[in-house]
């Protein structure tokens, strides 16, 4: 069982996240998807085990590391 903690990344990492996809080529910016992996990314990047497919940024575990 997954505490909200562990299946959210926090504020500054999702921030941080997306700032990196707004720089991206591969970001599209009407729909604010990116054109790798089709995912609506002001969503994928508040998940904390999620990454991005051609590793610019990649999964948190907020609990566990320090
Ligand atoms: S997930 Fe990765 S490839 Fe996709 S837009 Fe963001 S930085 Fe670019």
């Amino acid at each position: 069982m997954f505490s909200i903690k562990e299946v959210f990344a926090d504020e500054d990492t999702m921030k941080s996240r997306l700032a990196t996809c707004e720089e991206c080529p591969k970001y599209i910016k009407a729909s604010k998807q990116c054109k790798v992996c089709l995912c609506v990314m002001p969503l994928k990047t508040r998940f904390a085990a999620t990454e991005c497919p051609v590793g610019k940024w990649g999964r948190v575990h907020p609990n566990t590391d320090k």
